[in-house]
């Protein structure tokens, strides 16, 4: 559940980073060339885009010596992914977890609550009020429920249901080839997700007691999610409900052998910052989808593999640098020598196949892949 940190540990988590900014540079020894690490700051430049800078803007805020907030500290703040890649990279230097993705979100709701937020980021909290989904979109994305009694729930999620439908689409497809009756919400609201990671907490209160009710009365044992930002918040932003939790490509791993028809596409797979680094789920997506096409590996892949730019509200406020971060990550996957890339989320396949548009390049989700390459 979401917890606010306490002042102490927070100043104290930031008083322990000594500005040194190897957070932002990828492990040089394995690749022996520099590769950056930090979107944020490779993209704007300046020192506050950087997880130090960002962390010495909370200071100030908590300290009382910054009392406006200047659009260049909005900007500082908001234009942040929340990726993660910093935190992890410092853990390896210090052997110290200063939690830095943490910090920052919990700066953004500091600053939410003096008002100090985007435009951008308020307005999803009106959309998700009228619709109760991020979009503000007003039609259903359809989808039954084969058996009210099925042990399984497939949560969609906002991003698959009205921007990727294809991934919804697949996964369906993948329960209904394999014989697997499910079921799906009544009423699906939106996690909460984009609430939580811009510091708009108090607006996620009634959609978490939603969705934990629709859960509860569904008596579903085990519930699977496409979408790892929604899956990232009901394990650490909900109670726990005494549900299994578990990401499409685990549920898949777990089904065993599925008489995939292995496709001869070279494939570069993207790790999804809340997949990963959040979660620690690498293993599971490389197994699936090594079942259907040849793997390429790029440089930067696991714990310090490149954000595809679209989280932490990014997208929604700053698209053109959302844009950016993925067509870096375009540029690693033709390095590999792969024809496709496959990540394992939603809003990295929305993101990334924007940014391919005019690029002789695939973009999928691996449960894409396995639906084509499952016997129908
Ligand atoms: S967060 Fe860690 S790695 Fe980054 S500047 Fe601070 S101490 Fe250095
Ligand atoms: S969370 Fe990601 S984008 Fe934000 S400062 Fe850290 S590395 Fe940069």
């Amino acid at each position: 559940m979401y917890m606010k940190l306490k002042r102490e540990e927070i100043l104290s988590a930031i008083h322990h980073c000594v500005k040194c900014k190897l957070c932002s540079i990828a492990s040089f020894h394995p690749n022996a060339e520099w590769l950056p690490l930090c979107p944020s700051g490779q993209y704007y430049g300046y020192q506050a885009f950087y997880a130090p800078g960002k962390m010495e803007i909370f200071r100030a805020i908590l300290e009382g010596e910054i009392t406006e907030p200047s659009d260049g500290l909005l900007n500082a703040v908001y234009a942040c992914t929340v990726c993660g890649a910093c935190y992890e990279k410092c853990k390896q230097i210090t052997n110290v977890e200063l939690g830095a993705p943490d910090l920052f979100e919990e700066m953004r709701s500091e600053l939410a609550s003096k008002g100090w937020i985007l435009d951008a980021h308020k307005s999803i909290v009106d959309k998700i009020k009228e619709t109760k989904n991020a979009y503000g979109e007003k039609y259903e994305y359809k989808a039954e429920t084969t058996d009210q009694n099925a042990d399984v729930m497939y949560y969609i999620g906002c991003t698959a249901r009205y921007r990727v439908p294809e991934i919804a689409d697949a996964m369906l497809g993948i329960f209904d080839k394999l014989g697997l009756k499910y079921q799906v919400m009544g009423e699906e609201w939106c996690c909460g997700s984009v609430l939580f990671r811009t510091g708009q907490v108090k607006a996620a209160k009634e959609l978490v007691a939603h969705n934990i009710e629709e859960i509860r009365k569904s008596g579903a044992k085990t519930v699977i999610f496409t979408c790892p930002g929604c899956l990232k918040t009901f394990k650490k932003n909900y109670p726990d409900m005494g549900v299994e939790l578990v990401h499409s490509t685990q549920f898949l791993t777990r089904l065993g052998n599925m008489n995939l028809k292995k496709e001869n596409l070279k494939a570069a797979y993207h790790d999804p910052c809340h997949l990963g680094r959040d979660l620690g789920i690498y293993e599971e997506p490389r197994a699936v989808l090594s079942e259907v096409a040849n793997i390429k590996k790029m440089k930067r892949e696991k714990k310090q593999a490149w954000c595809c730019g679209s989280g932490g509200g990014v997208k929604s406020a700053f698209d053109d640098f959302a844009l950016w971060s993925a067509a870096e990550r375009l540029k690693e996957v033709k390095e590999a020598g792969a024809e496709a890339l496959v990540s394992a989320c939603p809003f990295c396949k929305r993101n990334l196949k924007e940014a391919a548009e005019n690029e002789e390049l695939e973009v999928y989700d691996v449960v894409e892949l396995v639906n084509r390459c499952l016997e129908g």
